[in-house]
């Protein structure tokens, strides 16, 4: 037995005494069903642990930095697009928090929740379902098991004015690789009512430390809500040349700035469009196996010729008010697209009676009600489509690659972004699904959606190679990724300061074994040569 083998097999004896035989994987199977993302990935898994609390938590840093055993933390490991729970480093152990799913802490009045990694999205809707809250929390489009922790740290976005996740976390509870446990802001007094309201506390704001990076595990974090709107409304637009694009977005700009449009707006091209609401039409697609613009464009006047569709909230506190938001987006939006319709609701958010009974998927959306909705595009190249129930794009080979370039909320840095994006896609013979998420008032996410069957030969590497294409194309324009795959964490530009040897330091200091989750967002490729 080598010398590492038997620090692997110490390890596991000390984690099974930690956490209980049952809650230390290491049956080949599971392991390898484990390691499956959505994209061709060569990294193993070598044991899955799964602590219940944060004390168990501590003691699987603790054994892990000693005997020197990369470990990578995971909440739900839904993380698809990005390689689900794979870790970044080869043969890492997964830690998988989903024993940790306890709502700790809860305050209608001040609109807060506190909650461990395990906690999903489902759960929480229905914590709040059954209290009669008025309050909810940023749904996504991923899936309703996906977990709150897990997709603020990754800096996810989701529906309704707290859509920018991380914007509205505090509180962070944090072990460690040495075992030690850190709290951020005012968390780490006891005996005051602040913890779970003030962002940084007093001092030196410790919490940006911990989202996407590898300095710590976060063993519990509190969500701010939002409370349900008195009125709602939906406005979808769309345009028909593209060459309105730039003035669309101009629009949305001046919306979002002037604080009409206080969450997050959604931007979809018609390729993408398609992949959600239609079947792939197999008889269209020519010899290159690619949907090709010109066919695209046969089934487009299903949907009026657009070209690209928004969906943007207004979010209000009365009906009154609610009407004269309408009135400035009909004033400010209309004029730059060719249809704009706007549904309004309004009610009385007595436990969200009024607004929770919506049946339209797209209002269930905005009042944070979790759905599957979209994850159904993943399976859009799979022969037979999405299953009914318990999709799983990990086991059934979706081939999923998301990047995540931002851009500058201008309409030409769109326009601009766009045609290289589609441009690159088509030319790997892949259809250019591009989604936007106008997350704040200055800034866009890009995300141009790779979506293939990983059954076909040759797929997974075009995807990937796209994928890097695009990249490295949208960064060398100065749009960088806003959040990384575990297959690219070495492809930003070098940077021009000494940020990368500081890096190091603040990784030295908090993880001096270099254990935790090795490769994620640390960017080690530029770190300097060891002093
Ligand atoms: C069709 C589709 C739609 C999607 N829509 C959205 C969307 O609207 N918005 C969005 O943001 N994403 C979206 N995604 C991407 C992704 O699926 C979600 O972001 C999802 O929430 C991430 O998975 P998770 O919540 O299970 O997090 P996890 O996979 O558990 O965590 C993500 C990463 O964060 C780190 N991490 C997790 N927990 C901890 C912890 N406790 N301590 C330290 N580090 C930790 C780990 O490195 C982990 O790999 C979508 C994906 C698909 C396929």
């Amino acid at each position: 037995m080598t010398q590492a083998a038997s620090a692997f097999e110490r390890a596991i004896g000390e984690w099974r005494t930690a956490l209980g035989e049952g809650h230390v994987r290491t049956e080949p199977a599971e392991l390898a069903q484990a390691a499956a993302t959505t994209f061709a990935s060569s990294r193993r898994i070598s044991a899955i642990l799964r602590p219940s609390s944060r004390s168990e938590l501590q003691a699987v840093a603790r054994i892990a930095s000693r005997l020197r055993i990369p470990i990578h933390p995971v909440s739900s490991g839904k993380n698809w697009g990005f390689g689900s729970r794979v870790p970044t480093a080869d043969a890492a152990v997964l830690v998988e928090l989903s024993r940790m799913n306890r709502i700790t802490r809860f305050d209608e009045e001040l609109a807060y929740v506190s909650v461990e990694p395990g906690v999903t999205f489902r759960q929480l809707y229905e914590f709040l379902r059954e209290r009669g809250s008025a309050l909810f929390v940023a749904s996504t489009g991923a899936s309703p098991e996906a977990s709150i922790v897990g997709n603020a740290l990754e800096r996810g976005d989701g529906s309704g004015p707290y859509g920018d996740r991380i914007q509205h976390v505090c509180a962070l509870e944090v072990v460690l690789a040495t075992g030690e446990c850190v709290h951020t802001g005012f968390a780490r007094f006891d005996g005051t009512p602040l913890a779970p309201l003030h962002r940084h506390g007093v001092g030196p704001a410790l919490d940006g430390l911990f989202s996407q990076s590898n300095l710590g595990i976060v063993s519990e974090l509190t969500s701010w809500l939002s409370p349900l709107p008195r009125a709602l409304a939906a406005v979808r637009f769309s345009i028909r040349d593209p060459a309105r694009l730039p003035g669309m977005i101009d629009a949305i700009r001046r919306l979002r700035l002037d604080g009409t449009v206080r969450s997050v707006a959604g931007i979809w091209n018609d390729y993408r469009v398609l992949s959600t609401e239609s079947a792939y039409p197999w008889q269209l697609v020519g010899a290159d196996g690619v949907l090709s613009r010109d066919k695209l464009a046969t089934l487009s006047s299903a949907w009026g010729g657009a070209t690209w569709f928004g969906l943007l909230a207004l979010y209000a506190a009365s009906p009154e008010q609610g009407a004269a938001q309408r009135l400035h987006v009909e004033r400010v939006l209309g004029p730059a697209v060719d249809e704009l319709s706007i549904e309004a609701r309004s009610g009385e958010p007595k436990s969200g009676a009024e607004l929770f009974h919506e049946q339209d998927p797209g209002f269930r959306f905005l009042q944070g009600i979790p759905h599957e909705a979209s994850l159904k595009s993943v399976y859009w190249r799979k022969a037979g489509g999405a299953p009914e129930r318990d999709l799983d794009p990990d086991r059934d080979r979706c081939g999923v690659v998301w990047s995540c370039p931002t851009l500058p909320l201008t309409g030409r840095a769109v326009e601009r972004a766009v045609q290289i994006a589609e441009r690159i896609l088509l030319a790997h013979q892949i259809e250019p699904l591009l989604a936007m998420v106008v997350q704040s008032e200055r800034t866009a996410y890009l995300i141009p959606l790779i979506v293939y069957d990983r059954d076909q030969a040759g797929a997974d590497a075009r995807a990937l190679s796209a994928h890097d294409a695009v990249l490295a194309a949208l960064a060398g324009e100065g749009f960088l990724p806003y959040r990384l795959g575990i297959q690219s964490m070495n492809a930003l530009p070098t940077p021009r300061d000494d940020s990368a040897a500081v890096h190091r330091r603040i990784k030295r200091a908090l993880d001096p074994a270099d254990v935790l989750a090795p490769g994620r967002y640390d960017f080690r490729k530029d770190w300097p040569d060891p002093e």
